[in-house]
């Protein structure tokens, strides 16, 4: 089955749009380092066209073709964009996430160690540990104090700023090191984060801590007691970059899956006009770690939003809810393994995404057996295929690697519970969680285009 690579649509327009869209991603993916981050940039650009914060937003009888959004505890994001048929009939629904894999601040952190100091960390999401030693890092989050203050945390991103590191062992002392299997190389405990070696003044013990509570306080008004409430999370520092002489790729800190959220989002805020039926994008928390909690896809978060919504518009009732839930269709997008050739062995060629192809549509995810997956309708397939084909968009179909070789999932079987159509697709990406992870610019217009046409014209089916 032949596809060709989506670089050779451009070969007449030039890749202009292309590269436009690449500057904006690039410009998200640097300004948003967690979760909460996202959801800011993505508040900012909603607001930039035209959407209304679902509480400001109450009428009684809904107008085709207004914008809404709704932030869930600063770490999920929904947008919608009002159709012209009502709202059970259905929703053109796209969804991704925005949290990645990082290392995330203990409550109890700070420690010191041969004149040292240290914030122990809990990695967060799938991590090899190996890869997050002896390179640049920043930290980023959020510490509530008790009196319901924030304080934003940002370090190690600005021009000037210092960074943070995790030590690892001189190849010269690391004969023993080297004989353990990848997995026990670095010890999960040994994430420690060095944050400072300067003592205090006229101190005798614990002199490097005791300055930098000082520093904490006078800088940040945080005590270290205020660790206990606070979200920080370690990821590394730097913007992302043009990758390839040829700079069709993009280096970054969690492409996963803010490679889809991106575009998710701005196939609503670049929507022009009503679509016919109403279009969501929802950005979502907790994917790495199953989905779970408040934030996760396996809250009823995403529905408690949508029947406030119904309120808002004047039509809510439990079955209009549940009809606009089962009538829905949507694209469930996450990150594609990209087919490696160094790693060629734990992948099907024939069944593999490949970095330039286009977006990636996997019919089905899970592992040994599909055990785990949502496995969409071929009638649903069809359609999309349709729907993408009629638009020119460039795509091609993977699953995650050989059969028995691994797997994984996403958030399609949280969405397909309402009985939702649900199709996972995403953006290849080589070395996936990795601290930095490598994309195609070419898939991720590819993915702007297709969630563009997506939500213009898919529709329900019988
Ligand atoms: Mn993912
Ligand atoms: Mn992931």
């Amino acid at each position: 089955m032949y596809r060709e690579i989506a670089w050779k649509k451009y070969e007449e327009t030039g890749t202009e749009a292309i590269d436009r869209f690449s500057e904006d991603y690039k410009h998200f993916l640097d300004g948003g380092k967690t979760e909460r981050e996202c959801v800011d940039e993505a508040e900012e650009l909603a607001k930039k066209a035209g959407f209304h914060n679902l509480s400001d937003w109450r009428r009684k009888g809904f107008k085709a073709g207004d914008r809404v959004y709704c932030r869930w505890m600063n770490k999920c994001f929904v947008a919608f964009i009002l159709g012209e048929k009502p709202i059970e009939n259905g929703m053109n629904i796209l969804g991704a996430h925005i949290d990645s894999p990082r290392i995330d601040i203990k409550q109890n952190p700070l420690f010191e160690d041969s004149h040292l100091a240290y914030l122990d960390t809990h990695y967060y999401g799938g991590i090899k540990k190996y890869q997050w030693v002896a390179l640049p890092l920043a930290l980023h989050g959020v510490v509530v104090k008790k009196n319901g203050k924030t304080v934003s945390v940002s370090i190690g991103d600005n021009e000037g700023d210092p960074v943070l590191y995790i030590t690892d062992l001189l190849p010269h002392l690391a004969q023993q090191q080297m004989e353990k299997t990848a997995s026990k190389l670095i010890d999960g405990e040994a994430l420690n984060i060095l944050i400072a070696s300067k003592p205090a003044p006229k101190k005798k013990k614990d002199e490097v801590s005791t300055a930098i509570k000082k520093l904490l306080k006078d800088g940040y008004g945080i005590e270290e007691e205020d660790f206990v409430s606070a979200e920080l999370e370690i990821v590394p520092a730097g913007k992302s970059r043009d990758a390839g002489l040829d700079r069709s790729m993009i280096a970054g800190y969690g492409h996963d899956d803010r490679v889809c959220a991106y575009p998710s989002l701005r196939a609503l805020t670049d929507f022009a006009g009503t679509p016919a039926y109403t279009v969501c994008a929802v950005l979502t928390d907790k994917e790495e770690i199953g989905s779970v909690g408040a934030t996760g896809m396996g809250s009823h978060y995403f529905e408690n939003i949508l029947a406030e919504l119904l309120d808002a518009a004047g039509c809510y009732s439990e079955l209009t809810l549940r009809r606009a839930l089962r009538n829905s269709r949507m694209l469930s997008s996450d990150v594609s393994a990209a087919y490696d050739p160094a790693y060629a062995s734990v992948f099907e060629s024939k069944n593999a995404a490949f970095i330039g192809m286009g977006v990636c549509f996997n019919k089905y995810t899970g592992s040994r057996g599909k055990s785990g997956a949502s496995d969409a309708n071929a009638e649903f397939v069809a359609q999309v295929r349709k729907v993408m084909d009629e638009a020119n968009v460039a795509y091609h179909t993977s699953e995650i690697g050989k059969v028995d070789a691994g797997g994984g999932g996403t958030i399609a079987y949280l969405c397909a519970k309402y009985g939702m159509n649900v199709l996972d697709c995403g953006v290849p990406v080589l070395s996936m969680h990795a601290p930095w992870e490598i994309i195609s610019k070419a898939d991720l217009y590819e993915a702007y285009l297709c969630y563009c046409a997506f939500i213009k014209n898919a529709q329900a089916q019988d």
